[in-house]
C-alpha cells in the first residue's frame, strides 16, 4: 500500500525565546493511501496545531513531513500554494465557503484555479454533487442553506480536485447530530468508494468511530492508537470512549 503521509520527528514551538511553549514534540507516524484516520485528545493537546502543520497551513519548528513523497517543509511558498491546491483538500468547522458564490461556484473554484478544462469541470462537479446529494441546492448561496448542506458543499469542494489527502478539523463541530451523522457517512463513503485518504481532528468519540484508525494526543505528543479492525462501529465507539474517559472525559473538554 502506498505511503501518502510520512511524519518524522515533528515539533512545534510557539512564543518568543524567553517564553516558549512546546505545542508538539516527537511526532512520528505514517498514513497509507485510503486510510480514514482520526486525531483525538483533550482540548489543548495539540490536535489543531498538528493538523495545521501537516496540511502546510503552518510550518513545524523541527522535523520533516512528506506528502506523496514530497517534502512540504522545505517547499517554497509559490510551489507550496500550488501543491496545496492540487494535492490537499480542506474541511473546516466553520465551512469557509465564499458567501458571494453559489454552491456550484464554490465547488468549481478550485478546478477553475487549477486550469481544468470546462468540460471536465462539468463532469467532475456533477459526480461529486450526486455523491454528496447537493444537486437541489446547486444555485443557492451559502446563506440560503443549512449547516449540514454547507458542510456537504465544503466536502464536495475538498474532494473535487481528487486530492492526495483531505484534512478535516472538527468538521461536525457546528452541526446538529443528524447533519453530523450524514456528513460522517459521506466522508466514510468517499473514503471507501473513492479511496480518499482522510485525516480528521475531532473531540467527539462518535465522530471518531467512523474512522478506521484513531490516534490519541496528549500534551503535544502522540499516545495510544486504536484500529477498528474486524469489530463493529458500535464496539469501536465503546473502545474509543474507554480511552476518552481514561483521559478525563470529554465532558471536561471545555476549555
Ligand atoms: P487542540 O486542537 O488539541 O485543542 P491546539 O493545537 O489548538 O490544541 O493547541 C495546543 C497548544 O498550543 C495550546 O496550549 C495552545 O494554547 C497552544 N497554541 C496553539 N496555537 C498557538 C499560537 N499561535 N501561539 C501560541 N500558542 C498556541
Amino acid at each position: 500500500m502506498k505511503n501518502i503521509l510520512q511524519v518524522n520527528q515533528v515539533g512545534k514551538t510557539f512564543g518568543p525565546k524567553n517564553n516558549q511553549f512546546k505545542a508538539l514534540s516527537n511526532i512520528n507516524f505514517t498514513v497509507n493511501e485510503g486510510e480514514f484516520i482520526g486525531i483525538m485528545g483533550p482540548s489543548g493537546a495539540g490536535k489543531s496545531t498538528l493538523l495545521n502543520v501537516l496540511s502546510t497551513i503552518d510550518s513545524p519548528t523541527t522535523g520533516e513531513i512528506f506528502i506523496d513523497d514530497e517534502n512540504v517543509v522545505q517547499m517554497r511558498e509559490k510551489k507550496l500554494a500550488n501543491f496545496r491546491r492540487n494535492k490537499l483538500g480542506f474541511i473546516f468547522q466553520d465551512y469557509n465557503l465564499l458567501d458571494t458564490l453559489t454552491v456550484k461556484e464554490n465547488i468549481v473554484l478550485p478546478l477553475a484555479l487549477a486550469g481544468v478544462p470546462a468540460a471536465e469541470i462539468d463532469t467532475r462537479v456533477k459526480k461529486v454533487a450526486s455523491k454528496l446529494n447537493i444537486y437541489e441546492i446547486f444555485h443557492q448561496f451559502p446563506y440560503q442553506i443549512s449547516g449540514g448542506q454547507k458542510q456537504r458543499t465544503a466536502a464536495a469542494r475538498a474532494i473535487v480536485t481528487n486530492p492526495s489527502v483531505i484534512f478535516a478539523d472538527e468538521p461536525t463541530g457546528a452541526l446538529d447530530s443528524k447533519s453530523a451523522a450524514d456528513l460522517l457517512k459521506s466522508l466514510q463513503m468517499l473514503n471507501s468508494t473513492q479511496k480518499s485518504t482522510i485525516m480528521m481532528v475531532t473531540h467527539d468519540a462518535y465522530a471518531a468511530s467512523f474512522c478506521k484508525r484513531v490516534v490519541f494526543m496528549k500534551d503535544g505528543e502522540l499516545s495510544t492508537e486504536l484500529h477498528i479492525g474486524e469489530q463493529s462501529q458500535k464496539d469501536f465507539f465503546q473502545e474509543i470512549l474507554g480511552i476518552v474517559s481514561a483521559y478525563g472525559g470529554e465532558e471536561n473538554d471545555t476549555i
